[in-house]
């Protein structure tokens, strides 16, 4: 390859914080503009910021999720810049020591470099917290501002230029995104601006190090990031190709066009004229800061996904799928504790749970416009999802009875077991009865019956496949539709098996009708 290309992100998560970063004030959106504010975060002259202290708990939980050392001391430093949302005309930020630095996280790129399992370490700079900014509308020939947001925590996660594509880049979001609902520090809504990310991105001539960066700004789904990212490095390659250079800039992705298109040119670090902010003292944490934190490091999603995947002998889709949110796969392995308590082996009462869980039970939710997240708010319990699953296992109900007990129980008619008992749903699994059904299929379909046992013998295992099938569909219906379909089968089988062998044994003692059989004998 004759170029290599580097790109950096910058994500500010929007922490769930019941209030602001530096004031008491409600940060919450979408309430009347202007209503959470206060002389703190309007910058008033004379008023003093306080640190919220579960800001920075949140801020160190993502630090040491992504395997940050956290700052012995860390503190603000002001940001000086000049935009009406920002009443205080500067940002309180962290320059010289954040929260969190030289972490990494590993993230999948079996998709992209078409190897399975295969991941990529990307090195994370640091973690800093900082205030958000407020709101502009542009309507018309006016622009307003709502200061509800200005002032709200931030973490801003930046790494190093270690990806090369945008699709190594939108699988980092993804990842990211998930981590932070899972450690429940961000709702990580990307369209409403609650998870934000910056892409810094460079080419240059392989071997030759980085090259000049331009920012891309606007990127409000993983995807555009993806697409805005590779848009960029085709569009430096185009101008270096050409004898250009790439100038250092800002551009915004217009996902109307599918292309970025400049907006300003960058501000370098002196423009900000960082210096410490004199009314916040340096945080230091101490021990039982640290161990609280630690108290809400819960097993991260990649891990707990190669532990699905590998305890329970799932496909790797299927323990991503179930490891999209952490309520999701709780209820999962809550859910499959209990099968196997009612005498389901482990990996079958995992597929099945598995099955369900991303299946029938996924369409129900989306249905109710419910996420991944709220499995916990749905009208079936992972106990009643369990009994489901050991009442197929167990051969008492068939896969069909199964969703109607699945449908029975979530408009709450009753528990699985009273159910299958009330309703007459069980399947029959007497031998007698099976065999009695059988004989009554075999009676009713005797042509069947003996066309499969000439295809059989004459070796025509297609035919003799689907007369078989067909025999033990007749032979189900034969039982009302409650016999047991594998003993049902059983039964078939063996009766066939029987025929056949007789059938050969004529043949063979008439010289054969098997035109097969005839010239191997004549070997
Ligand atoms: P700035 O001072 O412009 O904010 P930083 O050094 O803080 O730059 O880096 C911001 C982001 O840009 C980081 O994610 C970093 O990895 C990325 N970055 C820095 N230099 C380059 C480059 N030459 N090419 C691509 N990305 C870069
Ligand atoms: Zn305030
Ligand atoms: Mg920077």
């Amino acid at each position: 390859m004759k170029y290599q290309s580097f790109i950096g992100l910058e994500v500010h998560i929007h922490l769930l914080t019941k209030t602001k970063a530096f004031c008491a004030c409600k940060a919450a959106f979408g309430d009347e503009p202007n209503s959470n504010v206060c002389p703190v975060c309007m910058g008033y002259p004379g008023v003093l910021p306080a640190l919220n202290g579960e800001a920075m708990r949140m801020a160190a939980l993502v630090a040491l999720a992504l395997d940050c050392e956290l700052s012995p001391s860390t503190w603000f430093e002001r940001k000086q810049y000049f935009y009406p949302d920002m009443p205080k005309n500067y940002q309180i930020s962290q320059f010289a020591s954040p929260v969190g630095v030289e972490g990494h996280v590993d993230i999948s790129v079996s998709r992209s470099s078409g190897e399975a399992g295969a991941v990529k370490r990307i090195r994370i700079k640091e973690c800093h917290l900082e205030e958000d900014a407020g709101k502009m509308i542009h309507t018309g020939d006016v622009s307003l501002v709502d200061y509800n947001r200005a002032g709200t925590s931030l973490l801003e996660i930046v790494t190093e230029p270690d990806f090369e594509t945008g699709a190594e880049a939108e699988t980092y979001i993804q990842q990211l995104r998930r981590t932070v609902r899972w450690l429940g520090v961000c709702d990580g809504n990307m369209e409403e601006g609650s998870l934000r990310c910056d892409a810094n991105v460079s080419v240059n001539l392989t071997g030759a190090g980085l090259g000049r960066k331009v920012e891309i700004k606007n990127l409000n789904s993983s995807r555009f990031v993806r697409l805005g990212l590779d848009y960029e490095i085709d569009r430096q390659i185009a101008l270096i190709e050409k004898g250009g250079t790439v100038k250092q800039e800002t551009r915004l992705w217009n996902e109307n066009r599918d292309q970025t298109e400049p907006m300003r040119s960058k501000e370098s670090t002196h423009d900000y004229r960082f210096f410490p902010e004199p009314d916040l003292p340096p945080f230091r944490p101490d021990a039982a800061f640290v161990a609280s934190v630690k108290a809400g490091l819960v097993e991260l999603p990649f891990n707990r996904e190669r532990r699905i995947e590998a305890e329970y002998g799932l496909g790797t889709e299927l323990a991503l799928n179930i490891c999209e949110e952490r309520a999701f796969v709780d209820w999962f392995e809550a859910a499959v504790e209990e099968a196997v308590r009612l005498g389901v082996e482990l990996d079958v009462a995992a597929e099945r749970v598995g099955i369900w869980m991303t299946g029938d039970l996924r369409r129900v939710m989306n249905r109710d416009g419910l996420d991944a997240s709220a499995i916990g708010s749905l009208a079936i319990s992972s106990g009643q999802l369990a009994s489901l699953v050991a009442l197929v296992a167990s051969g008492r109900i068939s896969i069909k009875i199964a969703r109607q007990v699945f449908d029975a129980v979530l408009i709450g008619e009753g528990e699985p077991e009273a159910l299958v008992a009330a309703r007459g749903w069980e399947l029959v699994v007497d031998p007698v009865k099976i065999a009695a059904a059988v004989e009554t299929a075999f009676v009713a379909e005797a042509a069947a019956f003996s066309d499969a046992v000439a295809a059989i013998v004459r070796g025509d295992a297609g035919k003799g496949k689907s007369l078989s099938a067909f025999l033990v569909g007749r032979s189900i219906a034969a039982s009302g539709g409650k016999a047991e379909p594998g003993l049902i089968k059983a039964v078939v089988d063996a009766r066939l098996a029987t025929a056949v062998s007789a059938a050969t044994a004529v043949a063979e003692s008439t010289g054969g009708l098997n035109p097969r059989r005839s010239s191997e004998g004549a070997r």
